[in-house]
């Protein structure tokens, strides 16, 4: 079975070599019982420690059921352990923080025991050495005679042929001592034991076969009592131990160790605490947008998608339909240029108009970006900005509860009023969410965008508008000349003003007719949509002149058509072209660009960059990219330090679990598993306290709001291989050292 060939192993110390095994020779067979006497230093641990597999040898061979060993590299002896030997030490090499039963468990899960069996078998083993009451029991609690008893249990949990106990009872007086080597000897009947004492007389009538070493040398070998042979029962293939009981190894050291769990825990939090910061920062940073105007979009909103068909053909309910189904579309801006008119609200008490703002639907904003109050209910009711979070402030703070009127203008055109003049608008809420970029939004509750009106003034804005007379082109307006809507006029009136139309048309272009004479003509308006390729040719006639009292006095000289928005929405192409699409944020923006039919053309303003800044973005990522590196790099080694001490208590268990058949691969496992759990739960209540903050408001930077499920599996992940890294550089040092050399150095 076990056959020892010339076999020396030195040791150098001090530059003294000491031949601690001399050119022994022996061949122990299975049913053996047998006993290794000899004076301390004589060299019993070291024979003991080579035919275990724990330590090394130099010269001779180890000849395992015919095999050599000499060529076994470190994971063939891993193998050979878990597959041949039992050991039971005499310090007993338990593991103090499990039970009882987790110790035997352990052994049952590192050589891969059947799964079903286990239960069972850990029970029987705990039975057959006595300690059924204490099964349940923390091994650090129970004397030494009972924990060379789980020691024992252990060492035949797996099986294995060969049982060897390097002074088991050392540590135990005479009488305990004596039945512990009766119980190994009655438990161990048909498997070769190999055991060192000090104490030849206690296991006088119990060993079959007597050896006594001195000075690394055999002196005696003589056989006591006669064995009969005994059917060696094949040790069971070696398999790899399944991720499964890895797992549940992982998760018994941490519940087994509280104290070790929850300081490891509160470390994982502070390193994922600072993780989630630097990496919200850095989202932050990437996902705000620049300062690039977009040259059509003017409010570039970060929750603004604009969608166009790709054939410039009008948008409708299906369209509508299909935009809605989309998971990150939150809401639908049917009539999208309205969201790039401006508006300008005036305090009615000062009579002072504010800066120019865009509107932006209430279903854009979410509860927790309000700073006071809360979202408009109806159209009359408004969310301003607090003129805090914004990178520009402009000095109106607005309060809780002011009414103020607010006016749209389109460059110098302006509305009178919307949806007229006696309506005033309720501040209901306040947000501080800084657009960066001018102008800043107000939100409005989402009816409001419907609003013809307003829809009317955005149709007015981008079409081309073209007055005609028999071929020939009067004027174009908004450049040449502007529209002024009036909603305080009649539905149907659209009219000149004569002033200016007496001053550069007629003379241009009329030079024999008077102003009446002139209003009295059959026009033609050539309106142009952008979507479309050719302009409508629409017949006109104006409803009159105004005088320069009525013009002066309402609308500014440089106004040449005045007209009701109904009146003038009749020239207009209404349909809807384009639409917004109310998203979270950027990424939200990208995955429904990802996720729109290919028949659509989608623009995202505020992603916007125009060259020079996307340069000036590339370089700034670059560098987030590396502070970011740099951070995790630091990260890693605050973790490393922080956790080295916890995980250098774990030594001394892991060269136990080594000694008992872990493989490197095991262990790696389990101390990148353990790492792993604490990450993830560390990260789950990271995650909460962050939500709790964005609800409750700790008072903490809300970086929640920059997260995307993508953003979450980043971080995770890089904190996870994050992990990977310490465990594995936790652990090289346990494997650099022969378990011996580990064991001494615990
Ligand atoms: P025993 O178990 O019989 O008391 P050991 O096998 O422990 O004896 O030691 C045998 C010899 O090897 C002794 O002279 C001891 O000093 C030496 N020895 C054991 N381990 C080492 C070591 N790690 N380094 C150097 N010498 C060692
Ligand atoms: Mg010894």
């Amino acid at each position: 079975m076990l056959k020892l060939e010339r076999l020396s192993k030195y040791y150098t110390s001090n530059d003294q070599v000491v031949k601690a095994l001399d050119s022994i020779n022996l061949s122990f067979e299975v049913g053996e019982f047998v006993v290794i006497t000899g004076e301390s230093g004589s060299g019993k641990s070291t024979l003991l420690n080579v035919i275990s597999g724990l330590d090394s040898f130099e010269d001779g061979e180890l000849w395992i059921k015919d095999e050599e060993t000499s060529y076994y590299d470190t994971e063939d002896w891993e193998n050979y352990r878990k597959k041949y030997i039992g050991f039971i030490f005499q310090r007993f090499n338990i593991i103090d923080a499990y039970t009882v039963y987790d110790n035997v468990l352990l052994a049952l899960k590192l050589s891969s025991y059947p799964k079903k069996a286990r239960k069972t078998r850990a029970l029987e083993l705990i039975e057959a050495v006595g300690l059924s009451p204490q099964a349940k029991q923390k091994t650090s609690k129970l004397s030494g005679g009972q924990k060379q008893r789980v020691a024992i249990a252990r060492a035949l949990a797996k099986d294995a042929p060969i049982i060897v106990a390097d002074e088991p009872t050392g540590n135990l007086d005479q009488d305990t001592a004596r039945k512990i080597l009766a119980l190994l000897k009655t438990v161990a009947q048909d498997k070769l034991v190999i055991l060192v004492t000090h104490n030849a007389e206690e296991v006088a009538d119990i060993a079959t076969r007597k050896i006594r070493i001195f000075d690394g040398k055999i002196q005696e070998d003589k056989i006591l009592k006669k064995t009969a042979p005994v059917q060696e029962s094949l040790p069971s293939k070696t398999e790899k131990t399944s991720a499964l009981s890895l797992w549940t190894v992982a998760l018994r050291n941490l519940f087994s160790m509280p104290k070790r769990t929850l300081l490891m825990g509160l470390i994982s939090v502070f390193i994922v605490g600072v993780f989630m910061l630097s990496y919200g920062s850095y989202v932050d940073q990437s996902n705000t947008p620049g300062f690039s105007f977009h040259p059509v979009f003017s409010s570039r909103s970060e929750h603004r998608l604009v969608v166009t068909h790709v054939d410039g053909i009008p948008l409708d309910a299906n369209d509508l339909a299909t935009f809605n189904q989309i998971d990150a579309v939150k809401s639908v801006v049917q009539f999208d240029p309205v969201l790039d008119l401006y508006l300008q609200v005036e305090d009615p008490i000062n009579a002072e108009f504010s800066t120019p703002y865009h509107f932006m639907p209430a279903s854009s904003l979410s509860e927790n970006t309000l700073s006071q109050g809360r979202l408009p209910v109806n159209a009359s009711e408004i969310v301003m900005p607090d003129n805090q979070g914004g990178l520009f402030s402009f000095g109106t703070t607005y309060q809780l509860g002011q009414v103020i009127s607010a006016y749209v203008s389109i460059e110098s055109f302006r509305f009178s009023s919307l949806p007229n003049e006696s309506t005033l608008y309720t501040v209901v809420g306040l947000h501080s969410l800084g657009t960066s970029s001018w102008p800043e939004m107000v939100y409005v509750d989402d009816s409001l965008l419907a609003n013809s009106l307003l829809i009317n003034q955005a149709l007015a804005k981008y079409h081309r508008v073209r007055l005609e007379f028999e071929g020939t082109a009067l004027f174009t307006l908004d450049t040449d000349f502007n529209l002024f809507l009036d909603d305080t006029l009649d539905v149907d009136d659209i009219f000149i003003n004569g002033v200016e139309a007496e001053a550069t048309i007629l003379p241009r272009f009329f030079p024999e007719l008077s102003l009446d004479e002139f209003i009295e003509l059959e026009f033609e308006m050539s309106v142009q949509n952008p979507f479309n390729d050719q302009p409508r040719q629409i017949p006109f006639t104006f409803s009159g002149a105004l005088s320069n009292q009525i013009i002066d006095a309402k609308y500014g000289s440089n106004s040449l058509i005045i007209a009701h928005p109904s009146a003038w929405a009749g020239f207009l192409d209404n349909q809807t072209y384009q639409m917004t699409l109310i998203v979270e944020d950027a990424f939200a923006a990208q995955r429904v660009q990802d996720s729109l039919p290919e028949r659509y053309f989608s623009i995202y303003p505020a992603g916007y960059q125009e060259p020079f800044e996307a340069i000036f973005g590339v370089i700034a990522n670059i560098f987030q990219i590396f502070s970011t590196i740099f951070i995790l790099f630091v990260m890693y080694l605050v973790s490393y330090l922080a956790l080295k001490n916890v995980m250098k208590s774990r030594q001394k268990d892991y060269v136990i679990m080594r000694s008992i058949g872990a493989s490197k691969r095991d262990l790696n496992t389990i101390t990148i598993l353990e790492l792993m759990m604490m990450m993830t739960v560390a990260f789950i209540g990271v995650y909460g306290a962050l939500l709790g903050n964005a609800i409750f408001d700790f008072g903490w930077p809300n970086y929640l709001r920059f997260y995307t499920v993508f953003n979450y599996i980043v971080a995770l992940s890089l904190l996870l291989i994050m992990m990977v890294f310490l465990g594995l550089r936790f652990n090289k040092k346990i494997f650099t050292q022969t378990v011996q050399t580990a064991m001494r150095g615990e």
